[in-house]
């Protein structure tokens, strides 16, 4: 049940994806939660990396694009006026991968601004209210909005077990890196973070964690400054680039683990048979657990505050989208309301 007032507004503004070109709408039909879900007013967005790919035409989508948001449930109920985040996968409840609780692979789900699900670059959206979670007091509406990738960067620990006494290289210096390299740094283990960005790895160093400038021409040997040849338990590529992958396969000792928390726009040629020699596990990983996203927020372990590089309203939506492509430019916002 939506109150009165909200029933008067029946059209909205949102930033529309059809066939790789951007378009803001400004008649949109207001959404109807249907049953199970949440009215959510937006209040804050950020743009993802994933927006820029269906952008790009590397996933079929249209529809209001964005995942990553705070806002405030409208519809009537407990919710109401909480200010919440929201888990992107709506399970369909029925799958095998639903009955078993893993409803990030469910096999009918739908994915908020990625696949046959409105997203959040918009004034309204809807979500199912099993997907949501309360921001606590103390998390500002701009770091709310990294809880998503947030969760991500925690999926490496939910599924691989990093030691203190570890060594992990991490390749990437992106906002997903930035992230997954200070949630990794919190195991206490001997990491190092590599990249091409020295402005991005600064925000690593100024928390004391050891980073080195990306020499592509030797992805192997000791190449770069501060990274010796010693060889590393994990690897973790959060680049999506070929160059990244070869670089992180380079650095893993027979035995290592081989996190991939980026996907690969075109096809990846990889030698099979060195990681049957080496015995190397690979481990996808993609979505990750909220709840703990948000905890690290609340007790402000993770610095997200300086990835902000620049904010848009919605009306100025797709020069946001473009921003967010230029070199160097780590997350872009957008105050919605
Ligand atoms: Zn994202
Ligand atoms: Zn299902």
């Amino acid at each position: 049940m939506i109150s009165n007032y909200q029933l008067q507004i029946t059209i909205v503004r949102g930033l529309w994806l059809e066939k790789q070109h951007l378009s803001l709408r400004k008649n949109l039909p207001l959404p109807t939660p249907p049953h199970g879900e949440a009215l959510i007013k937006i209040i804050r967005a950020g743009i993802c990396n994933t927006d820029v790919e269906l952008l790009r035409g590397y996933y079929p989508y249209a529809g209001v694009l964005g995942h990553e948001f705070v806002g405030v449930v409208e519809s009537d109920g407990e919710w109401k006026g909480k200010r919440v985040v929201g888990e992107i996968n709506a399970r369909c409840g029925k799958c095998e991968a639903c009955l078993h609780k893993n409803r990030n692979h469910c096999e009918h789900r739908t994915v908020l601004g990625i696949q046959d699900r409105n997203g959040v670059f918009a004034e309204y959206t809807t979500l199912p209210y099993e997907n949501l979670h309360e921001v606590p007091h103390n998390v500002s509406e701009d770091e709310a909005v990294f809880t998503e990738p947030l969760a991500a960067a925690l999926q490496i620990p939910q599924q691989v077990q990093i030691h203190p006494e570890d060594r992990v290289v991490l390749i990437g210096d992106g906002k997903l890196g930035l992230l997954c390299a200070q949630v990794v740094a919190l195991s206490g283990c001997d990491l190092t973070v590599i990249g091409k960005h020295e402005n991005k790895l600064e925000i690593l160093k100024r928390r004391g964690i050891k980073t080195a400038i990306w020499n592509p021409k030797s992805p192997t040997s000791g190449n770069v400054e501060d990274v010796d040849s010693q060889k590393a338990d994990v690897a973790i590529e959060v680049t999506g680039s070929p160059g990244g992958f070869e670089m992180a396969r380079g650095y893993l000792r027979g035995g290592g683990r081989l996190v991939l928390k980026s996907t690969y726009a075109g096809k990846l040629t990889l030698d099979i048979s060195s990681i049957v020699v080496d015995e190397i596990t690979i481990i996808g990983s993609r979505c990750g657990p909220f709840k703990a996203a948000l905890d690290l927020l609340a007790r402000k372990l993770i610095d997200v505050g300086s990835f902000v590089h620049a904010r848009y309203t919605l009306d100025d939506a797709v020069t946001a989208m473009e921003k967010a492509q230029e070199a160097g430019v780590l997350k872009v916002l957008l105050d919605v309301s």
